[in-house]
């Protein structure tokens, strides 16, 4: 049976794996990339509309504090402009609309103490955690045996107030909130500044957009890589031993060694491979406790962004049940004439609604955003829509939460290399857990250690 040899293999072509890669070619290392899909960029993706136009699928924000994707949006040469944020945003309650502008809907003056109430006590706890180690937080046996839809029922007392932050909850993690423990949510909005920056545009995690969209990051780097990438390569099994790994992908005879490998795929794919010897039980067991969330991103393209017009920033966030979409955005590129609007599905919704057919969710969907932004949102000429548990080596976005009890009994060994195997992945990311900018400090983190133990410092 043949085989190759390289100093390090790289599994995934997402945007970690990429700079995995890349940062390896620069040390002088010979490196393999193995991407299981026919394209790159995992969870950052671009749809072409009919009349050319692109847009992002996948994840697309950048904002002040991601100093790693504003240098790698410059040393690619590629440039950024901010998100559409003019106008006043809708809020839907009751069946009612109600205009507004910043962050948080006009509601009555009782509930919206209550919202900042919830927003101040969060944020004042998040003060207290250290993303490299949450799980020797003081508090932290209680808080990861809390969910968060506990604390949230605790401490507030009107109905409304938790729906706008449980709605806040369903918009940054993709899952209700009864699914992860509060120590987890304290963590991810720890590694994103606060959960204020994590729902913010200007000044926060919504900030700005890529020309041309963050695939073209991905692609980008990937040429910078030539032969050393190869898509379609499913890796199945990996052997190891203490310097050694055998690597045996899908429908291909020969088999690949090298001295070092580095994972940059979510926990989910990472449990689905056959690893000999075994994975340790702690390592393998975290990695069962950390499911995706679940999100269907849409998009309807218009002739042009009407609801501009109307004074209206494209924003909305919805607390009725009878609508689909909760929150949307004016997602119009920059230099295009067509105006999109953008909604997110999510959470539990979005496991109703992946079942449902194509033609029911964009029906639903443009019924959603015609109830905020008036009949002319029936109208689109274009829709899109991107259902990422689909994707066979993904199943999920934006990232893997942990759920109720895990980080306190697994979370110690997140990071932790076994043997020559390594773990990048936004997944495994200190600051930024679960956005671009963590696969790409997680890109970092891995590459040193393996540098340093291949004895190249
Ligand atoms: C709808 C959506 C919206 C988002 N919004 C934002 C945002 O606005 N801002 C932001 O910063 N982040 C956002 N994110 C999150 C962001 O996209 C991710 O954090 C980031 O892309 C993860 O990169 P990664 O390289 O760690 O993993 P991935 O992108 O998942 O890459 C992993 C790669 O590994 C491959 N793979 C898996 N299994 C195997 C195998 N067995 N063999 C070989 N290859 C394998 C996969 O095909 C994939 O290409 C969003 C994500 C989604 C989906």
């Amino acid at each position: 049976m043949n085989s190759s040899k390289y100093q390090v293999i790289v599994v995934g072509a997402g945007i970690s794996g990429l700079r995995c890669a890349t940062l390896l070619q620069k040390a002088g290392l010979s490196v393999k990339v193995l991407e299981a899909n026919h394209q790159v960029g995992g969870r950052l993706r671009n749809h072409k509309f009919n009349n050319g136009d692109k847009v992002d699928i996948g994840g697309q924000w950048v904002g002040p504090g991601q100093n790693r994707m504003y240098a790698l949006i410059d040393e690619l040469k590629a440039k950024t402009y901010p998100l559409y944020n003019r106008g006043k945003n809708i809020l839907r309650h009751k069946g009612r609309l109600k205009t507004y502008v910043g962050v948080i809907p006009r509601l009555p003056v009782w509930h919206l103490i209550q919202v900042g109430w919830l927003l101040w006590r969060f944020d004042s706890l998040v003060k207290t955690i250290d993303c490299a180690a949450p799980y020797e937080n003081k508090h932290a046996e209680k808080w990861d045996g809390m969910t968060l839809q506990s604390w949230i029922n605790k401490n507030s007392v009107s109905e409304t107030a938790r729906k706008v932050f449980a709605l806040g909850v369903s918009a940054v993690f993709t899952v209700e909130a009864k699914e992860i423990s509060l120590l987890h949510a304290l963590f991810y909005a720890k590694s994103g500044l606060s959960l204020d920056n994590l729902i913010s545009v200007d000044g926060g995690a919504q900030q700005d957009r890529v020309h041309e969209g963050t695939a073209g990051l991905c692609e980008t780097m990937a040429l910078g890589l030539g032969d050393a990438l190869e898509l379609n390569a499913v890796v199945e099994r990996v052997s190891y031993q203490s310097n050694e790994v055998e690597v045996k992908i899908r429908n291909q005879e020969e088999i690949l060694k090298s001295d070092r490998i580095i994972f940059a795929i979510a926990p989910n794919q990472l449990q689905r491979l056959q690893f000999d010897p075994p994975m340790p039980l702690a390592k393998d067991q975290m990695w069962q406790h950390m499911p995706a969330g679940s999100c269907i991103k849409c998009v309807a393209q218009y002739e042009v962004p009407f609801w501009r017009e109307l004074g209206l920033s494209g924003q909305s966030v919805c607390l009725d049940e009878d609508i689909l979409i909760n929150v949307s955005f004016d997602n119009s590129q920059k230099g295009k004439t067509s105006g999109l609007l953008m909604g997110f599905i999510e959470g539990k919704k979005a496991r109703e609604w992946s079942v449902k057919s194509d033609a029911d969710r964009k029906q639903a969907v443009l019924a959603s955003f015609a109830a905020f932004f008036g009949p002319q949102a029936l109208n689109a000429i274009d829709y899109v829509d991107q259902d990422w548990s689909k994707e066979s080596y993904i199943r999920g976005c934006y990232a893997a939460n942990f759920t109720p009890g895990a980080w306190t009994e697994f979370g110690v060994n997140l990071r932790t290399p076994i043997g020559p195997i390594h773990f990048a992945g936004t997944e495994t990311a200190n600051q930024w857990y679960g956005y671009m900018e963590g696969g790409l400090e997680a890109a970092e983190r891995a590459v040193n250690e393996v540098i340093k133990s291949l004895g190249f410092y």
